[in-house]
């Protein structure tokens, strides 16, 4: 039996959920795929959780002021799941980095965001530092979101989830697709037909595109790994050292740990290929360039470089911060490679197909889901 909808979203992070949630609001009936037994576990979660202001984008323009157009409404509407309790500080190493204090500064007036000079902290070793600031940038609980959008979609008449699926066969046919969509669990085929299909599978956006026929958008990635560790002088503290191969440690939400990453150490394999291509799939028969499998569950997945990353920050804090190693998160990162230059992080979504219609939307940042709603046509 086929069923019929009014759109068919393939992929379950917080882009396909805000999507299926918002088309739900304005009366379509919605079917929403995902690959893994549950919604919400790759990069929705597995992220610094910074809710961007501007500052990490001194070479891109275009993304810092995007940030802070999304971010008020981001804010508004998830104030609850935001850490709003923390001082932040973005720092200029003193060696080696692409920005100096003076841009720096310049940037932060010309956009117009907080940038205040500390010239002494006992947390700190200013013989690392060209300059520190006091910023102003928060931190969403990516935890506390996951739950709140898996419990709207699961209690949403208008949304069919389906859980541990994939896509098998995509065919058009007049003014719809036809797609039958396999379960993963129990090898069951069903039938879809719909006018209208959104891609919102982040890493796996080209293999998506490709089984509907169309291109593959320019798309680089990095298996990730996020490090997470608690700090009793620096809880409620974030440092980011900008602007280069260097590391990054704030709040990871409300959780109380806090997220470390590092420009050199996160990213531990590059694929330039479209599709996610590593060498470490050729030890897991479950992971492919067109269908990749979880890297936390992945016994071939890279040794944590947790730390070199513990070290790195370390240079930029005083001798009395303690950092404990809780735990690690992997998952793969994927970026426009037009953005490998000036670091720009946007979020694009590209009308592939019309009658039947056909988005790719590639999410740069959280903050910004509701990009969706300039694009898709109700
Ligand atoms: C290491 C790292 C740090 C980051 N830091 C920040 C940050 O601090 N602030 C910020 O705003 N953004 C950050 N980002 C970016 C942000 O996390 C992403 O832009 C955003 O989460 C993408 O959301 P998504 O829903 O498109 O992708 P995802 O959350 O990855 O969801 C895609 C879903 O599609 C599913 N899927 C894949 N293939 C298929 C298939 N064939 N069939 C069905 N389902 C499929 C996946 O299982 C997954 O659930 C970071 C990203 C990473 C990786």
């Amino acid at each position: 039996m086929t069923k019929a909808y009014d759109v068919v979203i393939v992929g379950g992070g917080i882009f396909g959920c805000y999507a299926a949630l918002w088309l739900a609001k304005h009366g379509k009936r919605i079917a929403l795929i995902e690959k893994e037994k549950a919604l919400f576990t790759k990069a929705s979660v597995v992220n610094q959780a910074r809710l961007h202001s501007g500052y990490h984008y001194p070479r891109s323009i275009a993304t810092a002021v995007m940030s802070d157009e999304n971010k008020a409404r981001f804010t508004s509407e998830h104030r609850e799941f935001i850490n709003f309790s923390f001082e932040k500080y973005y720092a200029i190493d003193r060696y080696g980095s692409f920005t100096d204090a003076r841009q720096f500064e310049r940037f932060c007036d010309f956009i117009d965001i907080k940038c205040e000079k500390v010239d002494n902290h006992p947390l700190f070793n200013f013989s690392q530092l060209d300059a520190l600031y006091l910023t102003e940038e928060y931190s969403f609980d990516p935890i506390l979101i996951a739950n709140h959008y898996r419990s709207a979609v699961q209690s949403c008449n208008n949304i069919h989830l389906y859980e541990s699926h994939q896509v098998l066969v995509a065919e058009k046919q007049k003014s719809t697709w036809v797609i039958q969509v396999e379960d993963l669990q129990g090898s069951e085929v069903r039938c879809f037909e719909t006018p209208a299909v959104i891609n919102a599978t982040y890493c796996a956006s080209n293999a998506i595109n490709a089984l509907f026929g169309f291109d593959s958008i320019p798309l680089m990635h990095e298996i990730s790994e996020m490090v997470f560790i608690h700090s009793p002088q620096f809880r409620d503290i974030g440092l980011t050292v900008m602007d280069g191969p260097f590391a990054s440690l704030m709040p990871y939400g409300k959780s109380g740990l806090l997220s470390l990453s590092s420009v050199a150490y996160t990213h531990h394999k590059v694929s330039y290929d479209d599709l996610p291509a590593f060498d470490c799939q050729s030890k897991n028969a479950n992971c492919r360039p067109e269908f990749t499998s979880n890297c936390n569950d992945c016994m071939a997945k890279p040794v944590s470089a947790k730390n070199k990353m513990m070290a790195q920050i370390r240079q930029y804090l005083s001798d009395m911060v303690e950092l404990h190693y809780f735990s690690s998160f992997y998952t793969i990162k994927s970026k426009l490679k037009a953005n490998a230059i000036d670091d720009g992080r946007p979020t694009e979504i590209a009308v592939l197909g019309k009658n039947p219609d056909f988005y790719c939307l590639f999410a740069g940042k959280i903050n910004s889901i509701y990009e969706i709603e300039k694009t898709m046509i109700l």
